[in-house]
């Protein structure tokens, strides 16, 4: 397929966003506007539209300051609150004559999201507004937007999560194992995202050293790290960081060749 498309990183924090409530961080490094970092989110910008993979609390503000004024589609790649909780406000792009919104994710994540939201899936009285979900299962290709977006299953704990690959991008938030046949579809793109949360060890995310193990072994051309904890001060790291690995930030945009 010819064409451009592109990916912003609406946000590269990680559950608590960065600075996290209840923490005095120095001045320099409140002073780097890319230390503030959003829950972690991703919009896929097609040919005919945008496709916003998972919906955090700050959606609506990550939408706001990029401009967004029309969704094709979500896809939800796991629900983990840092990943759901901005849905409600899925309802400004679905209003009363509009149809439902395509809404993509795994049977038991969407089992999850209408437990959450159930008003979502009931009948209102005229004059109120909720949002409307069309559940879908998670199809090889997801066709939105003019782009074909390859969905991929990884690890996160005991946790299946979506990661997408669209042309020589791919997004891949929430992972501490990718499995072998994954392996060979996130192998020398242009661009790859990747979780890196932080320096020590979790049981259910890369840290900063395996991030950089599987980054150089996967060899994308540029990989950015996302999902970030207050650990990283953005510049300082990225000047230690190789040329081929930097941190994400919000805001980020990436072109993508289709
Ligand atoms: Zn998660």
């Amino acid at each position: 397929m010819a064409g451009k498309a592109r990916a912003i990183i609406l946000g590269s924090g990680t559950s608590n966003g960065v600075p996290m409530l209840g923490v005095e961080y120095p001045p320099e490094f409140l002073a780097n506007p890319k230390n503030h970092r959003t829950r972690p989110s991703c919009l896929l910008q097609g040919p005919s539209g945008n496709v916003l993979v998972d919906c955090g609390p700050e959606m609506r503000l990550q939408l706001l300051r990029e401009n967004i004024t029309s969704l094709k589609a979500v896809i939800i790649t796991h629900t983990h609150a840092d990943h759901i909780m901005g849905m409600d406000d899925v309802r400004a792009f679905c209003k009363r004559d509009d149809p439902p919104m395509p809404v993509y994710t795994a049977k038991r994540y969407q089992e999850d999201i209408k437990r959450i939201f159930p008003y979502a899936f009931q009948d209102q009285k005229p004059g109120i507004w909720v949002p409307r979900y069309d559940m879908r299962e998670v199809p090889e290709f997801i066709h939105e937007a003019g782009l074909e977006i390859e969905t991929l299953w990884v690890e996160h704990g005991d946790l299946p999560v979506l990661a997408l690959r669209v042309g020589d991008f791919a997004y891949v938030t929430d992972v501490n194992r990718i499995p072998e046949k994954v392996w060979s579809r996130l192998l020398n793109l242009k661009t790859l995202i990747l979780d890196g949360l932080r320096y020590r060890p979790h049981p259910n995310h890369y840290n900063y050293e395996q991030a950089v193990e599987i980054a150089t072994a996967l060899n994308a051309e540029m990989t950015y790290f996302t999902h970030l904890s207050d650990d990283y001060d953005h510049d300082k790291v990225n000047a230690e960081l190789p040329p081929r690995i930097q941190l994400a930030y919000d805001g980020l945009k990436i072109p993508i060749t289709l």
